[in-house]
């Protein structure tokens, strides 16, 4: 194979939107610094925003503050969160909303002029375009280069202390190594660490990214990393004939959920997150499987509204 070294001040690895935006910062941030951000995919079209998103799921609303957003995690995730990440984004959403606007996305907006929320923390878009826009903002800062395409398998150590990272193009026989000052990981989840629940040729379909196989994570514990913040890990909710997120149309409509006798079951483990997780794997455990999604209550109104295009 062909090998190529290059160096940066900041190694970015994986261009979602945490990869891209953390350029993005460290680009204002420092001018005088050079930053490598390094995509397995097109940072134009890559990860779980690949193909747009329909709301900020991350916005203090009107009344509420950053330490109330910390409670209402805490409670969905039953308690096992780190509170100063949390807060500490929490009290960025905001400001991180307006500079998304000012890059080109579209925030929906009621008729006095303020963004249109949808429940108590998020805010509608038209966010089929979000990760071009990102992208593009990427771009326009000369001390950043994009490396499309390399996949990155290992962290190189120096004394005990991440340095930089190997990897391969995916598109021609080109090895790559890495240094770097500081090193930053955001390839995203390990979507394939339970086995999704549809029969036949739907078997491997997912919502989450089938990409993020967890490379992050593998990295981090092979080079003896302290991995934080794992006890709490988002695994997607399946009900069937949804490959969806379920809230999507559970929020959207007022979908219920029931299990296989049509019995509504989430008040009985709670309305949490974890809990409706839980209450869907307990009910198919317990032979009332598989659940679905209530939907003969939908109006015509709300369904039209469903598969309306952005
Ligand atoms: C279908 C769907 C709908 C969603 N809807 C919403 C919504 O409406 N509102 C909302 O707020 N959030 C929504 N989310 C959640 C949100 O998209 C994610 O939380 C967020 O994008 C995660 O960002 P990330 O940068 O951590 O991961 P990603 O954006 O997934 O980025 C990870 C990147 O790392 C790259 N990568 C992985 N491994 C490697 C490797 N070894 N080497 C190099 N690159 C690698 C991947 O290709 C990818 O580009 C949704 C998610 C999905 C999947």
């Amino acid at each position: 194979m062909k090998r190529e070294f290059l160096s940066a001040d900041l190694l970015i690895i994986g261009g979602g939107t945490a990869g891209c935006y953390a350029a993005i910062t460290a680009a204002r941030r420092r001018p005088e610094r050079s930053i490598l951000l390094v995509e397995k995919a097109d940072i134009r079209r890559s990860g779980c925003l690949a193909a747009g998103v329909n709301a900020l799921n991350a916005y203090i609303t009107e009344g509420r503050t950053p330490q109330d957003y910390v409670e209402f995690v805490r409670r969905d995730a039953e308690g096992v969160i780190r509170d100063d990440l949390v807060l500490s984004m929490a009290e960025r959403f905001n400001e991180c909303a307006a500079d998304l606007e000012r890059m080109g996305l579209v925030i929906l907006k009621d008729a006095a002029g303020k963004y249109a929320t949808r429940g108590k923390w998020n805010l509608k878009i038209n966010g089929e375009n979000i990760k071009p826009i990102l992208a593009a903002e990427v771009r326009r800062y000369s001390n950043v280069i994009v490396l499309n395409h390399v996949n990155v398998t290992d962290y190189l150590l120096l004394g005990g202390r991440v340095r930089g990272a190997t990897g391969f193009s995916v598109r021609e026989e080109t090895a790559y190594s890495f240094a770097a000052r500081a090193v930053i990981c955001a390839t995203g989840g390990a979507a394939g660490l339970y086995r999704p629940n549809n029969p036949g040729f739907s078997r491997h379909k997912m919502w989450y990214p089938p990409f993020n196989t967890g490379a992050g994570y593998a990295m981090g514990i092979r080079a003896g990393a302290e991995m934080t913040g794992f006890e709490m890990r988002f695994v997607a909710l399946r009900c069937k004939d949804t490959i969806a997120p379920t809230g999507t149309i559970a929020l959207g409509v007022g979908a219920e959920q029931v299990n296989a006798f049509g019995e509504p079951y989430a008040l009985r483990y709670g309305l949490s997150t974890s809990g409706r997780a839980y209450g869907t794997t307990q009910e198919a455990r317990e032979g009332r499987g598989p659940c679905y999604l209530q939907t003969v209550g939908v109006t015509p109104e709300q369904e039209t509204d469903l598969i309306r295009p952005i």
